[in-house]
C-alpha cells in the first residue's frame, strides 16, 4: 500500500500537501468551503473531496448535521490479518493461484488466504508467505482472540483448507479495529441522503465507506468524485 501512496504523492509533486490533517470544514456562501488544516493554515476551496474513512468524514461535516449523523452510523467491523512465513516449498498449492476466499457456509473461521509469494512474486524467494484474514459482520470474536489462540485457529483452518501441517517460521499479527465498513440494507439510500446535502456545497465523498471496499473500487470513486468536483467548480464560477 505504501508503494502506491508514495508513487501517487511523487506524481503530484508540487500540488499535494502530505502529513497534514484537516481539522474542520466550514460552509462559505456561494457553494464553497473553508478548510482548516492541522498546521494552522486555512484554505478557501471551491470543492472538497473527503477521501477519509466515514467516521472521520462524519467529524468533518458537522455543519451538515444530518449528513454527519448518517456518516457516523455506517457500521464498521474489525478484522485481524495474520502473515505467516514458511521455508520455501512448504506451501504446496497450484502455481497459478493467488489465494482463496472462504464461503460463509464453510466450517472455517478464516475468511480468506492470499498466497502472497505468488500474488506478489517479489515477496517470495526463500520463503513461502501466506496472509490470512479473520473477522466479518457475524464473527467479531475470532479477530479479538489473543495471539496464541488466534494462531491455533488459523493453523487448524489452513490444515483443513490446503493441508499445511508445518509450523510457520515467522508470524506477524495485525489488528484492524473497526476498519471494514458494512453496506447494510439501506446503505444506498443513506448515501443518497448524505450526498444530497454535501454535494450542493461542493463536498464530495470517495473511499471504502461508500461504493466498494477494495482498492480498484476506491480508485473508481476517486475518479468520479474528481469529475463531480470539477463540474461543481465550473457551475459556480
Ligand atoms: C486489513 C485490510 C486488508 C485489506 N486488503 C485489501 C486487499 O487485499 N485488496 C484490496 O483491494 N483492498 C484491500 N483492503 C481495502 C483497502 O485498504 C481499501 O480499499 C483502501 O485502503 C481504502 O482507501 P480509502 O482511501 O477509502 O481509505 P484509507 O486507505 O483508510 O485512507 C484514508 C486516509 O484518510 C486519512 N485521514 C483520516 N482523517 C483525516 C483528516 N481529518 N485529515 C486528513 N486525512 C485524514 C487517513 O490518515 C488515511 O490516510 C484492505 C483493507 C484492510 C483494512
Amino acid at each position: 500500500m505504501r508503494v502506491l501512496v508514495d508513487a501517487l504523492a511523487t506524481s503530484l509533486n508540487g500540488s499535494i500537501t502530505t502529513g497534514v490533517g484537516v481539522d474542520a470544514l466550514d460552509r462559505l456562501p456561494g457553494g464553497s468551503v473553508q478548510v482548516a488544516l492541522s498546521n494552522g493554515e486555512v484554505i478557501a476551496a471551491s470543492a472538497v473531496i473527503l477521501a477519509c474513512p466515514a467516521p472521520a468524514a462524519a467529524g468533518l461535516t458537522t455543519q451538515w448535521p444530518e449528513a454527519s449523523a448518517d456518516l457516523a452510523s455506517i457500521p464498521l467491523v474489525s478484522v485481524t490479518l495474520v502473515a505467516l512465513a514458511y521455508p520455501a516449498g512448504t506451501v504446496q498449492v497450484s502455481a497459478e493461484l493467488s489465494g482463496f476466499v472462504v464461503p460463509r457456509n464453510a466450517e472455517l473461521k478464516i475468511t480468506a488466504c492470499s498466497y502472497s509469494m505468488q500474488k506478489w512474486p517479489h515477496l517470495g524467494g526463500d520463503v513461502d508467505l501466506l496472509r490470512v484474514s479473520v473477522g466479518h459482520g457475524r464473527d467479531q470474536e475470532t479477530p479479538a482472540l489473543p495471539d496464541e489462540a488466534l494462531l491455533a485457529v488459523i493453523l487448524a483452518d489452513l490444515e483443513t483448507a490446503i493441508g499445511i501441517t508445518a509450523a510457520p517460521s515467522d508470524v506477524r499479527i495485525s489488528r484492524w479495529d473497526r476498519a471494514f465498513p458494512q453496506y447494510v440494507v439501506g446503505h444506498t439510500e443513506r448515501l443518497g441522503h448524505i450526498e444530497g446535502q454535501l454535494n450542493l456545497d461542493g463536498v464530495f465523498l470517495a473511499g471504502m465507506g461508500y461504493r466498494g471496499i477494495g482498492i480498484p473500487a476506491c480508485i473508481d470513486q476517486g475518479r468520479s468524485a474528481g469529475v463531480d468536483a470539477i463540474l461543481h467548480v465550473l457551475e459556480h464560477r
